[in-house]
């Protein structure tokens, strides 16, 4: 299949590659030199423009940082929507509001472009490995014509009903995310300074009520999970940063529904504290740094 890639950055990049090595003809387009060149390493056609990637394409995804990004790349003179042959599909993977997406959707549609909202899960590792897991808002049909072009990146996909639930999923999902990591951190802490071992604790709690991921698998307490990204400085995880857009983007659609998010407005107050702190770069489990520096 011939397949337009817009947005080549740290997800991009390697879900482009596996398109690549599943066999596809990838045409790929970046503001950025070094993606290109990485695109071009891994065998992608480099298109001199963002209309050219989409010009010619059977396919078109874009992976962009945010819905300002999403929506010039679509919707500009000289946009997705301009160049894209009627009929071709959109996919976007980027993580954005479900209003947008909706937008998005609608222009395309006007035009004769169905489109999916497909934000993904499983982090630089996942792209990396082809093991995302996407989360389509999108018609039952579309889904399965783009089965094949998921299945090339991912390992999961799940059809969460029209288009923009994708989105929601993913908003909910990771509002979850945010909230549960701070509890864990918080009582990881509590449990250090009133005496008892971190490990002991740990093991007590992924065996009880208490667990969850940000337990079992990405403790934010250092040296509980080796291949967490505590045990490694808080290096190579999901930065606090994207954790803080993301729970932006939830605090928002939750005001759009009239809907009170207790928790996660404060879950955001405390990554953007982080943030401010120049931690914003780290992995979000350093959230832990707020009880203390020690760690
Ligand atoms: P990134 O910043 O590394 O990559 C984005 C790329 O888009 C950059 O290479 C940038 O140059 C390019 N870009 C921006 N505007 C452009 C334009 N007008 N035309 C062409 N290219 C343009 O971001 P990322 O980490 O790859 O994340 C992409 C999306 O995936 C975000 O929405 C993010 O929230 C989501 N996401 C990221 C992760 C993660 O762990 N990094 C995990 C899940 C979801």
């Amino acid at each position: 299949m011939r397949i337009g890639f817009i947005g080549l950055g740290h997800m991009g990049g390697p879900m482009a590659a596996n398109l690549l090595k599943a066999g596809h003809a990838v045409t790929a387009f970046d503001l950025s030199a070094p993606s290109l060149e990485a695109a071009k390493a891994a065998g992608a056609t480099l298109a001199t423009s963002l209309r050219a990637a989409a010009e010619n394409a059977e396919v078109v995804i874009t992976m962009l940082p945010a819905a300002a990004h999403v929506k010039a790349v679509y919707l500009n003179d000289d946009g997705v929507l301009a160049g894209v042959s009627k009929g071709v599909p959109l996919i976007d993977s980027s993580t954005i509001d479900p209003a947008t997406a909706r937008l998005i959707s609608d222009a395309a549609h006007k035009q004769g472009n169905p489109f999916a909202d497909a934000p993904v899960s499983g982090g630089v590792v996942g792209a990396q490995a082809g093991t995302l897991t996407f989360m389509v808002g999108a018609d039952e049909s579309l889904f399965e014509t783009l089965r094949p072009v998921f299945s090339s990146m991912g390992k999961n996909m799940v059809r969460c009903g029209e288009t923009g639930t994708g989105q929601i999923a993913k908003l909910c999902n990771n509002l979850l995310l945010g909230i549960s990591m701070i509890g864990v951190a918080e009582a990881m802490k509590l449990g250090e300074n009133l005496g008892i071992d971190p490990t002991k604790l740990a093991s007590i709690i992924n065996t009880s009520t208490g667990r969850c991921w940000s337990s079992d698998t990405c403790n934010p307490y250092p040296g509980i999970v080796e291949t967490a990204p505590a045990s490694r400085g808080y290096s190579g995880g999901f930065g606090a940063d994207l954790m803080l857009k993301d729970l932006g983007l939830a605090v928002d659609a939750a005001r759009s529904v009239r809907q009170p998010v207790f928790l996660g407005a404060l879950a955001q107050q405390l990554y953007q504290s982080m943030s401010q702190q120049g931690l914003g770069g780290i992995d979000f489990s350093g959230i832990i740094k707020l009880y203390g520096d020690e760690n």
